[in-house]
């Protein structure tokens, strides 16, 4: 099978089952998750078929907000991997996969679960993520580096490594205690998160060209479509749903500081160590 001609990351909705502190939307759930159009799954199945004719196949990311509570969430990813693959899902592990795991193909289909401290207990979250994976269900294991939980950080990843997993340590990105993070770690806690000391410069790409929002895209809850979750809102160009959408014709320079998650990889390499942090153990 052909490999996909471009990547788009869906935000599903802004709607969470947990609070988490160091979550991006904490303190703005409220407000952030009205800014959703509910459709029928046939709805949102019919502007994939277009994206899919017009553009071709894509590798979709699909995250929130926490996907597994997305109305008619298993019909939908369902039907959609008929239509785009491979699709990977973040979650936040907090619904059951019985069901998914029943009705979804793990070819097509992968699951990268997020193990949140403040809602987590480490043993039954293993157990559970032994089934998922026995069941074929491939995918990341993502831990946020917030500061207060990184002195647990050696002891859950040994935890992983027991069940032959890893753990990937995703930087934070926002404040804490008066400091402004990736850039407020600490030399010790950047060489434990496997930043080099030029991370922060070498997630600068203001003025280069970038491929994001023609072959590569940030659909939002309501349908709007930007180049990518940097830009954000300013670089909307059209919504999914309009019969008459289409991605952009070419590169456009990127008119940020920081792509701290290397977004402008169209087919990012997801053991890249550059990434996202780095891979424990
Ligand atoms: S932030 Fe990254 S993905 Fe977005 S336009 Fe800039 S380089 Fe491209």
């Amino acid at each position: 099978m052909s490999e996909p001609e471009l990547r788009i990351t869906w935000n599903m909705h802004w709607r969470c089952d947990y609070r988490c502190s160091y979550c991006f939307f904490a303190g703005h759930w409220e407000e952030y998750s009205r800014r959703f159009i509910e459709r029928s799954t046939e709805e949102w199945l019919a502007c994939w078929r277009r994206i899919r004719e017009r553009h071709g196949r894509a590798l979709l990311t699909i995250t929130g907000g926490e996907p597994f509570i997305f109305p008619d969430f298993l019909n939908l990813i369902s039907g959609l991997s008929d239509i785009h693959w491979p699709i990977n899902i973040s979650t936040n592990a907090s619904v059951p996969w019985d069901g998914f795991i029943a009705a979804v193909d793990p070819k097509k289909v992968s699951v990268s679960v997020s193990f949140h401290p403040e809602y987590h207990e480490i043993g039954p979250f293993l157990g559970r993520l032994k089934g998922l994976r026995a069941a074929g269900f491939s995918g990341c294991n993502n831990f946020v580096a917030y500061p207060p939980q990184l002195k647990d950080l050696p002891r859950l990843a040994a935890a992983f490594q027991g069940i032959g997993e890893s753990l990937k340590v995703i930087p934070f990105i926002g404040r804490f205690e008066g400091r402004t993070f990736p850039e407020g770690y600490t030399a010790e806690q950047r060489k434990l998160l496997g930043m080099s000391d030029d991370w922060v410069d070498n997630k600068r790409r203001k003025g280069r060209a970038c491929l994001a929002g023609c072959r590569s895209a940030l659909l939002l809850p309501d349908g709007s479509v930007t180049r990518c979750g940097q830009v954000g809102d300013p670089g909307i160009f059209g919504n999914i749903c309009d019969p008459d959408f289409s991605l952009l014709p070419g590169p456009a320079p990127c008119d940020v500081e920081l792509c701290p998650c290397d977004e402008w990889k169209v087919m990012p390499d997801e053991k890249a160590p550059d990434r996202a942090g780095a891979w424990l153990p």
